[in-house]
Formats: C-alpha cells, structure tokens, sequence
C-alpha cells in the first residue's frame, strides 16, 4: 500500500451515476474544482431507463446552460440515434397499460376497457428514449474526464470528518487517499453512505405507497404487438406500437414494466404490492414463477427469453420508498435519488434527479461562500424534495390502490398526466420551475389529495359499482378540467391519446 496521497477540491461528489456525473459537470462548468467517485468501475448495470418529456426537456436546458452541447441529441431519440448510435436506447413513445387478470388470458373490445395509450410525442424523431445506463452512465463518465474532472472510480469512502473543511479518507486497489473538500454532494442513489459518514437515517414509514421490485434484463422477450396479433386483437387504432414504448401490464397485486432496447435487450420487472400476502417470504425465483404462472400473456411474452448477460440474475428488492431524514446538513447535500425514492411507476425518477441538479447546481453557485444564505437555500431546497415525493407517493400509491380495478386506474392516472402536462407547460414557458411535477402548485397538490380521499371511499367496498366508478371518474375529468390540455378522460378517445406532451 502507497503512503496516503493528498487531495484538495471544492466539491466532492459521490456517485458516479448520470446524475453525479452531470453534476460534476456543471459544477466544473461554473469554476468549482471537483472530484467524482465511484465505488465501482463503468461500464456497470444500473436499473432507472425511461425517460419522460420532462427528462428531456431538462436535458436541453442543462446543455444549453452550462454549454454542454453534446447533451443535448440525448433530449430525443432521434437526434441520439443520428450522433450516438452506439450508445444502446429505445424508443419511448408514451406510456401504455394493458390489464391482466388471474388465470385469464388478455382480453379487450373495440373500445379498448382493458387498454390505455398515451402518446407523448407524435412521431418517434421527437420521441423519449429509455436509456441502457450502463452505456448512457459510462458515456457521461467519459465526458467527466475528458472535461479534466477528477474521477476516481473503485473508490469507496471509509470516514469523513470536518473540521471547519471535510477530510474525506478514501480507499481504491493499492493506495489510501485523503479527499479535503469544502462541501459534499451524495450522489449514491440510496441513503447508506449518508448513515455511515454521518449517522443520517432513511425511513420508510411516512409512504402510503408499499411496493418492492423484482427485475432483470433479458434477451429474447417477445413483442407485445405480436401476441395481441395471435391473439386477434387489433391494435390499428393504438397511436404508436406498444413496445416501441414504457410498456406496463397491469396485474392485481402490482404491475411490470417493459423497456425495449434497440440491441435486443429488454428491461424486464415486476413492481409488486407489499401489502399483499400471498407473495410475502418468496424466494426470488419462486415468486417469479408464481407470477408469471399466475398471467398466462405475461408467460408468453417471457417463454423464449433468457437473462442477458448484466446482470445475468433476477433481483429482488426490499420496500422500494425511502426516505432520509435530511437533505443537507453543515456541508453536504443529497441527491434526490439518494434523498428518497417512490416507485418506478410513471417513470418519474430520471427528471426528480435532473430537477434536484438543476437546483442544487444553482444553490452552490450563488452561496457558495456565504453560509448563512446557503443554509436558508438548501433548506428550501430539502422542502422541494420532500415535498414532490410527497406528491409522487399520493399519485403511486391511489394506482396501486386500484389495480385490480382498471377502469379506475385509468381515471386516478390522469391526475398523474395532468400534472405532469402542466409540468411540462410550465417549462416550455420557460417559468420558473418550482416544485418537480408542481408540488409547490396548490391546485396540483389539493386535486390529487382530495381525489385519493375520494378514492378511498370507492376502493373501500370491496367491489366498486358501476356507478362508483362514473361518480369518480367524473369528478376527476372536473379538478383536471382547468389543466387538462390533451383531453384527458374524453370518452371520444377510448383511451388512446395520440399526443400528450407539451414540448415538441
Ligand atoms: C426498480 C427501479 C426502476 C426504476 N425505473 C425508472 C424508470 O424507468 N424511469 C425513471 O425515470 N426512473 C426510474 N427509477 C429511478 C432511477 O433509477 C433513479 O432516479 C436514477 O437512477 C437516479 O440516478 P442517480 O445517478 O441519482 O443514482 P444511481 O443511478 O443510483 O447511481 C448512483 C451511483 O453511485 C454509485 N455509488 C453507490 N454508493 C456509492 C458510494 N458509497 N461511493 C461511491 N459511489 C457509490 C453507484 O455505483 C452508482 O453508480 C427506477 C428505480 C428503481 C429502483
């Protein structure tokens, strides 16, 4: 072992996923001496693909701020295919739901009760991407070094003390390093880093959602338009082929997502109720079986699959929400992906991540030298991140809620893209952000607290009447009505949305 090297930054950033990267990026954009690091070595498996028009909208404004310009052909599908055709994506064209239920293959009618599309884009050049991460993380690391950034991968963090400075100790193969840095971003994606250094806890107690994963990337998986097709159901009026899409089937303790890859690959997962009892205690591969037994469509999709090779297994997750006690302390500040996390439902991670760079990006370079301004700012800060995944958990958990009962999941949902349109909107008028997903916005938040109250009482009786089921949607359609620009809930539509988002 070397003799202990020494390292003096402004800003030490831990985590070398798409979000650490970017934010050493702006960081070193803006003057700051930055170092990146990395407890593994890129190119590595990570989970977190579909991208959302938020997402990409973000992208565009991070490259244009921060003369980033290569970022922005990763903002659509079709500028990434022209300049970076060997860094794998798919193609996103919305968000589709297709309802399965026990021991029955799938069904539908001509006015699609188990089916709903929703177009973002209207043509796949303007389209969201999901993106392979091991390839797109591996990518923004390049890019990190060649911008001259110190990136240490294989390095882990063993203690942190600061003294009025931190004092970072550092361990990679064969040498010890001290990292001595003004202030600390986490960028680790979980809270565990942050309870080792400073004894700083996530919880999960505060969700009403309660939901765990189990997911793995496979080759092989079969198309879903061809399996409607052998099934006679005609897709001629869906306004984009499914698979070309964040492609969930609904199932009744949960739901899975499928995310295709230009290369082959599919990114396969279930995201499974916790509350339900007859999956608790399973083994991995057990409760895989069981599930796919369980929906005869879902086993045809899987039948002549097989695990690619990362990450070569099938993971299970514990509770998927967390969330730690605080975002910053004197020094540091997390992520929002380190801060908490909800579901991957929706898809709203990658642009809760971008949001919280943008922010704190801009935090450190106004009050970087002035403590008392950057305490009062990163205090809002914390108030913004926990307040959208406040929101997100509301939007989640009324879909979970509500799974066995399509019909309305379908109404719940559109709070979800109601808001985010309005979201979306917000940004294009080049307003200020605010709250991700307009947490901060009342209308947004009352219209979905009020509606999961509403729901509740609904979902309550075991079997929701027909009538139930009119009552709700309908107050729905009402509370999106002042937001909804893409005629959300128009029976005229039968739920395929042929263009939702507000950014071109
Ligand atoms: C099952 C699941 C599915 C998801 N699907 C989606 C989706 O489809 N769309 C979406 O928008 N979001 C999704 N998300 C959320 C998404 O994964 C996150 O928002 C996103 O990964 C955040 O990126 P990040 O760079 O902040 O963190 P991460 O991707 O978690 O990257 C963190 C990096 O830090 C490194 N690291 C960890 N610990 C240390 C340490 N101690 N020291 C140094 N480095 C460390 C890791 O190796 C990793 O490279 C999903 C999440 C889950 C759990």
């Amino acid at each position: 072992m070397r003799e202990t090297q020494h390292h003096h930054y402004d800003i030490l950033v831990a985590g070398g996923g798409f979000a650490g990267s970017l934010t050493a990026l702006i960081l070193h954009s803006q003057g700051f001496k930055v170092c990146l690091i990395e407890k593994d070595q890129h190119p590595r498996f990570a989970i977190g693909e579909s991208s959302t028009p938020v997402a990409d909208m973000q992208l565009r404004d991070i490259a244009v701020k921060y003369n980033l310009p290569w970022l922005y052909d990763f903002s659509r599908y079709g500028s990434w295919q022209q300049s970076h055709p060997e860094i794998v994506c798919g193609l996103k064209r919305g968000f589709s739901f297709f309802k399965h239920y026990p021991g029955k293959d799938f069904i539908t009618d001509a006015d699609h009760k188990n089916e709903l599309l929703v177009a973002a884009s209207t043509d796949d050049i303007q389209s969201d991407t999901n993106w392979l991460r091991a390839d797109f993380d591996a990518f923004l690391v390049s890019k990190v070094k060649e911008t001259g950034i110190t990136y240490l991968d294989l390095t882990k963090i063993t203690s942190g003390k600061r003294t009025p400075d931190w004092e970072f100790e550092c361990t990679r193969p064969g040498e010890t390093l001290a990292i001595h840095t003004a202030f600390f971003i986490d960028a680790t994606g979980n809270g565990i880093l942050l309870d080792q250094l400073l004894g700083v806890k996530s919880a999960s107690d505060s969700f009403l959602t309660d939901s765990f994963a189990v997911y793995s990337h496979f080759n092989g998986v079969a198309r879903w338009t061809d399996i409607l097709k052998k099934a006679c159901i005609t897709t001629d009026d869906f306004p984009y082929d499914p698979d070309n899409s964040a492609l969930h089937q609904i199932l009744d303790e949960g739901w899975i997502w499928m995310l295709r890859f230009n290369d082959k690959r599919t990114s396969f997962g279930f995201a499974l109720s916790g509350r339900e009892q007859s999956l608790k205690g399973l083994q991995t591969d057990e409760l895989w079986d069981i599930m796919c037994k369980k929906y005869p469509a879902i086993n045809n999709i899987l039948k002549d699959s097989k695990l690619a090779h990362a990450p070569g297994k099938i993971i299970q997750t514990g509770r998927l929400q967390r969330k730690i006690a605080n975002c910053f302390g004197p020094g540091w500040a997390a992520l929002p992906h380190t801060a908490g996390f909800v579901d991957p439902l929706f898809s709203s991670g990658i642009a809760h991540s971008l949001a919280g760079v943008q922010k704190l990006t801009v935090i450190l370079k106004e009050n970087f030298n002035d403590p008392e301004s950057l305490y009062t700012d990163l205090k809002k800060y914390e108030d913004a991140v926990f307040a959208e995944l406040k929101l997100i958990d509301r939007l989640v958990a009324g879909c979970y809620l509500t799974m066995a009962h399509f019909e309305i999941f379908n109404a719940w949902s559109m709070l979800y893209f109601a808001a985010t349109i309005a979201y979306e909107q917000r940004l294009l008028q080049k307003k200020p952000p605010g709250y991700f997903l307009g947490a901060d916005d009342t209308y947004i938040t009352d219209m979905v607290q009020e509606s999961y109250a509403d729901l509740l009482e609904i979902i309550d009786c075991q079997q929701p009447s027909d009538e139930d089921i009119k009552r709700f949607t309908k107050l729905v359609r009402e509370r999106i009505k002042p937001i909804n620009t893409a005629g959300l809930l128009n029976p005229s539509f039968k739920n395929m949305y042929r263009h939702t988002a507000a950014a071109l």
